[in-house]
């Protein structure tokens, strides 16, 4: 690996809404920071969202710290393609020094702080936050007999369009919003199956993902800052238009998993042989941190212990927008502006008198 080609105080990686939210509280901290990001433009994880994707909640309760997200024209939730542009002119606005295509390979112990090292060459740096989500890093359990399976596999993560499945018998798996946004538009051109570990929970119709932000705010305050447990959960299925629609058609009841795959298809719990073109995974993800195996702070489950943002067992080390392990509600636009306040002023502490952690 190189030596040393730049230096920062502070280096972001990932510059999804979570690394510029960082960014925009380093940035009135005063503090030296750069961002760097693998993908060749603006946006984080929305860049792959799926062609209809919306938020679930309204622009004005979609926004980071700073200024508001655009209502959209049509008065409904944001489309994908108005949050990427939401990101790209955040970023200009608030002049937030991003480097892109720049990947993270490793992050080592230099003695004095940080070496991190890029498909670009090697940072110094005295601190580091960890800010680059779950997108890289889809998550498929694991059936007997999948490798075997001849059909399409695809996870939610690379999913653009139902065009492909047209008239096709496709299992949609996993019972999140992910798998019931999903399910709702395949079933118009093909023939699903939805497949959820339990029963999904619905939310009722009229719990967008505002209200239910603001619920789970009023709990998590009520128990003096824990994180809160369902109902309503963050991960129940908001029933957005195309859901309801789904719904109207019949098309949303579940079935539990089936045992294992066969060359063409599935085998049911009950012994039965169903044929099946395509699966669809909307199996979640799981933290994209790989690079920080040098530390010797993974845990098993791939996650890093924490004390609010920062990693417990790393000084200078903090990680914001992975989910309630790294703050209440940090991965949605809306709830990482907190977590990623708190970072910035533990960092500017941190740089100024060595105190690691005040959460
Ligand atoms: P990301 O957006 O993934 O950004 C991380 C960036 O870091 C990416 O650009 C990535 O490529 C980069 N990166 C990764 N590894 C490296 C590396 N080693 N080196 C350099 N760069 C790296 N939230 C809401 O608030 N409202 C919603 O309605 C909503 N709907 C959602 C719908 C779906 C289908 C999904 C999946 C999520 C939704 N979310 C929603 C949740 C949340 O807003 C996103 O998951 C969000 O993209 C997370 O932002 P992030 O910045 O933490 O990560």
């Amino acid at each position: 690996l190189a030596s040393t080609d730049f230096s920062a105080d502070v280096l972001v990686i990932g510059a999804g809404q979570s690394g510029l939210a960082v960014g925009y509280y380093l940035r009135r901290a005063g503090l030296s920071f750069q961002l760097l990001d693998d993908q060749p433009a603006p946006g984080g994880a929305w860049q792959h969202g799926w062609d209809s994707l919306r938020l679930f909640s309204p622009a004005d309760a979609s926004s980071l710290p700073g200024w508001l997200m655009p209502r959209p024209v049509d008065h409904g939730f944001p489309v994908r393609d108005a949050v990427i542009d939401y990101l790209t002119q955040y970023e200009q606005r608030y002049a937030l020094p991003v480097q892109r295509p720049v990947r993270v390979v490793e992050v080592q112990d230099s003695g004095q702080g940080f070496a991190v090292h890029t498909t670009a060459g090697t940072w110094q740096a005295r601190a580091v936050v960890c800010a680059t989500g779950s997108w890289s890093h889809p998550f498929v359990p694991n059936y007997a007999g999948q490798a075997d399976f001849g059909g399409v596999q695809l996870h939610s993560a690379h999913y653009r369009e139902a065009a492909p499945f047209a008239g096709q018998r496709v299992l949609v798996v996993g019972g999140g919003n992910s798998g019931a946004q999903l399910l709702a538009e395949v079933s118009r051109v093909a023939q699903t199956t939805w497949v959820t570990e339990k029963e999904p929970r619905f939310l009722p119709d009229d719990v967008d993902g505002r209200v239910l932000f603001t619920q789970a705010t009023q709990r998590y305050h009520a128990q003096g800052g824990a994180v809160p447990a369902p109902p309503p959960s963050l991960g129940d299925v908001v029933m957005v238009d195309s859901v309801k629609e789904a719904r109207e058609r019949g098309a949303l009841s579940s079935v539990r998993p089936f045992a294992r795959f066969t060359r063409t298809g599935v085998v049911w719990a009950d012994g039965r042989e169903e044929a099946v073109d395509a699966v669809i995974w909307c199996t979640g993800f799981r933290p994209a941190l790989s690079f920080l195996k040098g530390l010797d702070v993974l845990e098993a489950d791939g996650r890093v212990a924490t004390t609010g943002t920062h990693a417990t067992k790393r000084p200078g080390l903090w990680l914001v927008g992975y989910g309630s392990w790294t703050g209440f509600a940090s991965a949605t636009l809306i709830g990482v502006g907190r977590s990623a306040r708190a970072t910035a002023d533990e960092i500017r502490a941190f740089l100024s008198g060595g105190v690691t952690s005040t959460l």
